[in-house]
């Protein structure tokens, strides 16, 4: 098939893509938190939204899921925004790890996390912004997802749960970055928020809305509401460009070519800078713990639509908008 030249045609390449990846049966369901094992592992959905706001999806788009992990650049931007540069710098810093997203391990000499993306400096993200904000740190999170999605968003209290009660890894970490001062206050209470931030429900179209969001300079393309400004989304989009697919994220750099983050819960988002946002669901995880369906469609989207930032297609005025 050749690259799509009309919206039907990149309606019948979505399309297209779903039903040739949902025979990809390859991975498993993260079973870590109990609760994450009890998912249907063949939903799969495929939802992109352009920076203007245009929807083409397939599949599961609807079915609701754990943000996990792609909740981190979120909070890693309202962090920069609340302390700026300099402080969260103190506290994390920007570095791809090599390492697996639950490694207990800081970065020698400063004792920081290596990035916001592991469990470590996500965790440490999160104790900033409850130092910031207290109790109401949680809401203030969920509200900031809400704009990005463009709709309100709500806490999974059975996967909350069963992560707090068997978060074990986690704990230890946090206790690590508050035995070398890196985490101030109480560890179990900036856990507590990192749990439940990862436990907030969305679907596969969310993260596509929420993708498009980051692609349009942080405003949500349907609702017009500002959610980031553009330094942050920067920012954001820096750090998902090295170290947002754990320890694949130098592979996708170098197949995809554009800011992604994965979570254990089987999301994935992409966003292709003033043009897109992708986002795909399917829990089956590859070793990496990114969804096997989704690294497999990005992969085949980039070199389709010429997504990657250095692509020969993506060349100035771009691809999407010539055809959109
Ligand atoms: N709540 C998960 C954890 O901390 C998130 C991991 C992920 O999605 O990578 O283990």
């Amino acid at each position: 098939m050749t690259t799509p030249s009309t919206t039907h045609e990149l309606q019948v390449l979505i399309d297209r893509l779903h039903a040739e990846y949902a025979s990809l049966n390859q991975g498993n369901v993260a079973t870590y938190i109990p609760e994450l094992a009890l998912v249907k592992p063949d939903e799969f959905g495929i939802c992109l939204v352009t920076s203007e706001g245009q929807m083409f999806e397939a599949g599961d788009c609807d079915r609701q899921f754990t943000i996990q992990s792609i909740s981190k650049p979120f909070t890693f931007g309202m962090a920069l925004e609340a302390l700026g540069h300099e402080a969260v710098s103190q506290h994390v810093g920007v570095e791809p790890s090599g390492e697996p997203f639950n490694a207990i391990e800081l970065q020698s000499g400063t004792n920081r996390p290596h990035n916001p993306m592991i469990n470590s400096g996500a965790i440490t993200v999160t104790a900033l912004l409850h130092g910031q904000h207290g109790g109401a740190a949680i809401d203030r999170v969920v509200e900031r997802l809400s704009a990005l999605a463009g709709r309100p968003l709500s806490i999974d209290m059975n996967v909350y749960e069963s992560e707090r009660r068997t978060g074990h890894r986690n704990r230890a970490i946090a206790h690590l970055l508050v035995n070398f001062g890196m985490l101030q206050g109480e560890a179990e209470a900036a856990l507590d928020v990192y749990f439940r931030q990862c436990a907030i429900q969305v679907t596969c179209r969310d993260l596509a809305m929420m993708a498009a969001t980051l692609s349009n300079m942080g405003r949500n393309p349907v609702t017009g509401q500002s959610a980031f400004d553009i330094r942050e989304v920067k920012d954001m989009l820096s750090i998902m460009f090295t170290c947002g697919m754990y320890d694949y994220s130098g592979q996708w750099a170098y197949r995809v070519g554009v800011p992604a983050k994965s979570g254990v819960g089987g999301g994935v988002i992409a966003v292709v800078n003033r043009q897109l946002g992708i986002g795909t669901y399917s829990p089956r995880l590859d070793v990496y713990g990114n969804s096997c369906r989704g690294v497999a469609v990005c992969e085949e989207l980039a070199s389709r639509l010429g997504l990657h930032v250095f692509d020969c297609l993506n060349v100035g005025s771009s691809y999407l908008n010539a055809i959109l």
